[in-house]
């Protein structure tokens, strides 16, 4: 699981983040859902690593995270605007983070055939990025951060820029990947819906503070406060 304790953020005076207390269980597919500024990027990056909390702790399967650098947490992430390597091909930009690690040629090129099939990407192996399209992209994306096999892999907003339609079927697709993979995965969406349909479980995230933890039903049932009864009220 991931245990994030006490955890406080400040930007200046701004409180992003206020005594946030959450455990996220192993192996499930956790939204964590709230409006625009609610603090669910700042979250993920101090779980990532990516930023450092004032106070407060962050346990990654078992390892205190809070003092280890981004590259030494075994997480993989896909931020929405995380750049991918324009000259590299889709294989390339695949095999990255195994050749920095310096992983055996054959071993690399396996494990990167086993990831575009994964990802539905096998044909596109040698195409650049520019020549996929938006979602197929995400998918390259995905497909290299589950590359160094993290134990726990973080999504913000990943389908955030595509339309609809696209954003639909890389949600289903998101959902029938971590069915067969199983890694413990914490995405980000302020949309309502994504979290209802595709979610094991929900944190509700405003104003820096966690509303509620739990599965879809649990928070259509019973919502813990107004907040989060007219947040969820808002799906059409
Ligand atoms: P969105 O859905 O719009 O992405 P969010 O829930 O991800 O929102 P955060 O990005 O975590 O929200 O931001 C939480 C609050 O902290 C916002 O009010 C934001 O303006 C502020 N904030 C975030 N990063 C910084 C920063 N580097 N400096 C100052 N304020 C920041
Ligand atoms: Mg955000």
């Amino acid at each position: 699981s991931i245990e994030v304790t006490g955890l406080n953020k400040k930007f200046g005076d701004f409180v992003a983040l206020d005594d946030v207390n959450v455990t996220i269980p192993t192996g499930q597919l956790t939204a964590l859902l709230g409006p625009s500024g609610g603090g669910k990027s700042t979250l993920l990056r101090i779980i990532a690593g990516l930023e450092r909390a004032d106070t407060g702790s962050v346990t990654i399967e078992g390892v205190e995270a809070t003092h280890l650098p981004a590259q030494k947490r075994n997480v993989g992430f896909v931020f929405q605007h995380y750049a991918v390597f324009k000259h590299m091909t889709v294989a390339k930009n695949v095999a990255f983070g195994l050749e920095i690690r310096k992983r055996p040629k054959d071993e690399i090129e396996h494990r990167v055939q086993e990831l575009l099939k994964l990802v539905h990407l096998s044909q596109f192996a040698h195409r650049l990025p520019s020549q996929l399209s938006g979602g197929q992209r995400q998918r390259m994306a995905l497909a290299r951060a589950l590359a160094v096999e993290p134990s726990v892999l973080l999504l913000d907003e990943p389908f955030g820029a595509l339309d609809a339609k696209v954003r639909k079927e890389l949600r289903d697709w998101l959902r029938r990947l971590h069915d067969d993979v199983h890694v413990t995965t914490v995405f980000v969406t302020h949309d309502q819906e994504e979290a209802l349909e595709v979610a094991d479980e929900i944190v509700v995230i405003n104003e820096g503070r966690v509303e509620q933890v739990g599965t879809p039903d649990q928070l259509y049932d019973e919502p813990a406060n107004d907040f989060v009864m007219s947040f969820l009220g808002e799906v059409t």
